[in-house]
């Protein structure tokens, strides 16, 4: 089955705003999938609006449009949409005496004559509901058997509308269920995470394993086709078994929405640690990464943020000789820094940092992206040397995630 999405508004064409609609519904649709060949951003203009319908549905089982649906004059994907397809456009009683509603809640003086223009929806389409907001969205089937799905513009009325309506549609008109399951690895790049498993990929048909490289980590999808959920279950499972052979330890989580620093959290939980954080060139991005877990609190105990070398001094009793003898980026200071912080907090296990973001402050013998991450855990240290490759956001965001992984590991 093929997807395409008409993104529509002219705000979208002069960069006014990003097109996340396009984004997020492409990954869905892919998710279900669905295969897509083209993607169009086109203004609110009737005639190239009809342009890119027509050629859309002449080319594509289902047309997704968002944008355009609000009460105002320049929102006309409706009434293109409805021309388009030769149908008429007719008044909803219920979308009718939903708008009633939800203005009766609020001040009735506000409706205004454009209002009502949105309780009128093409004749025997299906209407989808808007729990967030006026216009609802709409699905029509052509003569030829192709789905027009029209969604508002709005990301926060559009992702809950396709949600709760069109996924289940779509899931129904493949009459298949797509069943997949989630596998997160830290600590392996990309390129070598799918060697690793190049003989299954080569070889699947279903299900399929996806890897995609997100923010230094490696997610894989495995998908299956299949006619029920338990289905899904159980040709999905020998899969992420297999998975768990090759990757091990480096897998964090099976489970869709878990991310590493609550895989974290729920380790040091689990093995009652308590944890504090040493940081110089992630300046306090790591603690932010792990207070962002609901729940952190009771393993995490203290922060120190220590850019300067008299703060790493001061708070975290490096030494002045190791300082001078090996620099703040070194193995040496590293290893202090998760010591000290270890020893301040009094906390089972530390997690330092200390490196050369970028983009200045490299040398030939410390490059920029060199970052030492020092691990303290009852007792012992141990300190990794990492390469990282990006910006200074990049190496920041990178080396809170390997930091993460270190201690996890
Ligand atoms: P409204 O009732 O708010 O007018 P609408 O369905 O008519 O909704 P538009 O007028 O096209 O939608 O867009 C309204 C707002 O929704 C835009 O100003 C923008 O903030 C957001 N929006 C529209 N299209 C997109 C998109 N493709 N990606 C992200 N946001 C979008
Ligand atoms: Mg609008």
């Amino acid at each position: 089955m093929t997807v395409e999405l008409i993104s529509v508004g002219t705000e979208i064409l002069l960069g006014n705003i990003v097109n996340t609609n396009a984004s997020y519904l492409a990954e869905k649709c892919a998710g279900l999938g669905m295969s897509s060949y083209y993607q169009i951003s086109v203004g609110d203009n009737e005639e190239r609006l009809s342009e890119v319908l027509r050629t859309a549905l002449s080319r594509s089982d289902v047309v997704i449009l968002t944008g355009g649906l609000g009460p105002t004059e320049d929102d006309l994907t409706k009434e293109v949409t409805a021309r388009v397809l030769n149908r008429r456009l007719v008044e909803d009683e219920n979308t009718k005496s939903r708008l009633e509603e939800y203005f009766n809640d609020r001040d009735k003086k506000d409706i205004t004559e454009n209002n009502w223009k949105q309780t009128f929806v093409i004749e025997d389409c299906l209407v989808l509901d808007n729990s967030n907001g006026t216009a609802p969205g709409i699905i029509s089937k052509t003569e030829e058997g192709k789905s027009v799905i029209l969604l508002p513009g709005p990301p926060g009325e559009m992702i809950p509308m396709f949600e709760e309506a069109v996924i289940p549609y779509l899931k129904g008109l493949s009459g298949n269920v797509l069943y997949s399951r989630m596998v997160k690895i830290c600590g392996i790049g990309e390129s070598k995470a799918e060697t690793m498993i190049k003989d299954l990929i080569d070889s699947q048909t279903n299900p399929t394993i996806a890897p995609y490289a997100k923010n230094g980590e490696v997610h894989l999808r495995v998908t299956a086709l299949s006619a029920t959920e338990e289905e899904g279950k159980s040709l999905t499972a020998p899969v992420v078994a297999e998975l768990k052979k090759r990757f091990g330890i480096h897998i964090y989580t099976t489970e869709e929405k878990t991310t590493i620093e609550e895989a974290l959290v729920e380790l040091l939980t689990k093995y009652k640690l308590t944890l504090s954080t040493a940081e110089s060139c992630s300046g306090g991005l790591l603690a932010g990464r792990i207070v962002n877990v609901s729940g952190a609190s009771s393993v995490f105990e203290e922060g120190f943020i220590t850019y300067s070398n008299n703060a790493k001094m001061k708070y975290l009793k490096v030494s002045q000789e190791t300082l001078n003898n090996f620099g703040a980026v070194s193995k040496e200071t590293a290893e202090e820094m998760a010591k000290g912080a270890a020893k301040a907090s009094g906390s089972q296990a530390a997690l330092s940092v200390t490196g050369i973001a970028g983009p200045e402050g490299g040398t030939d013998k410390k490059p920029v992206g060199l970052v030492y991450i020092g691990c303290f855990l009852n007792g012992r240290t141990e300190v990794r040397e990492c390469h990282f490759k990006g910006n200074r956001q990049k190496v920041r965001e990178y080396t809170v995630i390997n930091a993460i992984d270190f201690l996890r590991t």
